[in-house]
């Protein structure tokens, strides 16, 4: 089996409804997302996918849709407001977290075409989330560096 990973970094900004912690205020993050690809047979080019296809659909969507925007569950009474100001605003059906953002440009590159098995989301240099097709599981690491 072969296996490319990409990895794309933009910010974005959003809150988080019925949650106690810091994320339930607006703020931002400079997120990195990582889409793996797999093949178990290469293209005549000898690739599983050219890194620079996934750049120009993902990375253009991304900058288009995510990117310096602001991410807002449809239920925040917020969303209102801000797109009367007309900040730009992406609408989640579901709480802007690392989680639902990995499954969003997870579903996207899929329907794209492009043989995706996992995608990372980062939202800090130290926890990242992970959908995954392949095990249909969400799930959430923190990662904590040795000194
Ligand atoms: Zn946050």
């Amino acid at each position: 089996m072969y296996k490319v990973t990409k990895q794309i970094l933009f910010c974005y900004g959003h809150r988080l409804l019925n949650y106690s912690g810091k994320c339930r205020y607006l703020h931002g993050h400079n997120g990195k997302v990582e889409i793996e690809l797999q093949a178990e047979r290469l293209d005549r080019r000898g690739m599983v996918v050219d890194f620079n296809d996934i750049q120009r659909a993902v990375k253009g969507w991304i900058d288009q849709q995510l990117d310096h925007r602001m991410l807002l569950n449809r239920k925040d009474p917020l969303l209102l407001m801000i797109r009367k100001a007309g900040e730009p605003l992406y609408v989640m059906e579901e709480n802007p977290t690392a989680e639902a953002i990995a499954r969003l440009i997870f579903e996207y590159a899929q329907s794209q075409g492009f043989p995706v098995t996992e995608v990372r989301l980062w939202e800090t240099e130290h926890s990242f989330a992970t959908f995954s097709q392949r095990q249909a599981t969400i799930s959430r690491h923190n990662v904590r560096r040795k000194v």
